[in-house]
């Protein structure tokens, strides 16, 4: 690890006037790592674990305002999250381990990086080492014709295929949060779908943050009423393991068939993938087998698989499927 200046910011003022070519750090579950692994090399840190953005509130509205200094459990075991966004708690709580979720913060967990094994080798996007556009554009990707099975199908280009590890934001996706920031231009609330990038050209942009940029809060819109939520994780231990393929599905049926639906799955996207195409093959339709089987094969539909990575798309396909029977049950 190289060295790096650190500086505590007692105030969200005091860290954005901080933030000059710095990272803020939070739980540092994510940082910590990459920076021992030389993926990141921060000159300069502000630790941001004094500002108070530690709260969950209730929105004038009936929604939810989640402080991006709340940690992961506590977010998970809130009780209006229990009650209302059961989504999100499962999603949480099928992430890391509770020694994580206890440090991992909402902000951290927007912001965090791929899995990637080229991307994480210390040496990738060097000369002699792996390709990798994410890490030096132009280097190429040593995970395309590589060793991919944990690789994304949907939202693919030709510069990088790397999943988007986080369980919390796809819960976040169907549930159509809204991340409010600051920065030195003032705040901006920015919404979900917007916030991540897909990599086309430009893999190296992860998502809409500007430099010294701050996730400050994100807002949960109303829990739809009479509505059911879930998130189902496939992968390949029960605990500590990222997605192989994962589903949120939020569903309100009446009469048998489908009123309302969200769905957003993971482990298969370079983002969180909001599945609009599933979500037009329910709405209004039965909530039966056959029409979730229909909204699967939509969801999938754009799938581009590498060598390693074809299974992902019947098991994200398997993955929709049983969610969308469990949350319309
Ligand atoms: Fe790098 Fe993306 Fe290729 Fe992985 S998939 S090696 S992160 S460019």
């Amino acid at each position: 690890m190289q060295t790096f200046k650190y500086s505590k910011a007692p105030s969200i003022d005091k860290a954005l006037a901080q933030a000059n070519g710095a990272k803020f750090i939070a739980g540092g579950t994510t940082l910590v790592d990459l920076m021992k692994l030389r993926v990141e090399k921060p000159s300069a840190l502000v630790d941001i674990n004094l500002l108070p953005l530690d709260k969950i509130e209730p929105t004038p509205t009936g929604g939810l305002k989640i402080g991006a200094m709340v940690r992961n459990s506590d977010l998970a075991w809130n009780p209006e999250v229990l009650k209302n966004y059961p989504v999100l708690s499962q999603a949480l709580l099928s992430g890391a381990s509770p020694q994580l979720r206890n440090m991992a913060t909402t902000g951290g967990n927007l912001l965090q990086r791929t899995r990637c094994v080229y991307f994480r080798e210390p040496s990738a996007g060097t000369p002699g080492g792996y390709g990798c556009n994410k890490r030096t554009p132009g280097s190429g990707c040593a995970a395309m014709d590589g060793f991919n099975r944990m690789h994304a199908v949907l939202g693919t280009s030709d510069q990088c295929i790397a999943t988007h590890p986080s369980d919390m934001c796809v819960a976040m996706a169907a549930l159509e949060a809204v991340i409010l920031t600051e920065g030195p231009k003032g705040k901006r609330t920015i919404s979900f779908a917007d916030f991540h990038k897909l990599p086309g050209d430009t893999p190296q942009i992860e998502n809409a943050l500007e430099p010294g940029e701050l996730v400050t809060y994100v807002e949960l819109p109303n829990p739809v009423s009479g509505a059911k939520s879930v998130y189902l994780k496939l992968r390949d231990r029960a605990s500590y393991e990222f997605a192989l393929a994962s589903a949120a599905v939020v569903a309100r049926v009446e009469g048998g068939h489908v009123r309302y639906i969200r769905v957003a799955i993971g482990g298969v996207g370079t983002k969180p993938w909001r599945s609009h195409e599933a979500e037009a093959a329910m709405q209004g339709k039965p909530a039966d087998a056959e029409h979730f089987r229909k909204a699967a094969e939509a969801a999938l539909a754009g799938a581009k698989p590498r060598k390693d990575n074809a299974f992902k798309i019947e098991l994200a396909k398997r993955c929709v499927v049983r969610s969308l029977k469990m949350a319309t049950a």
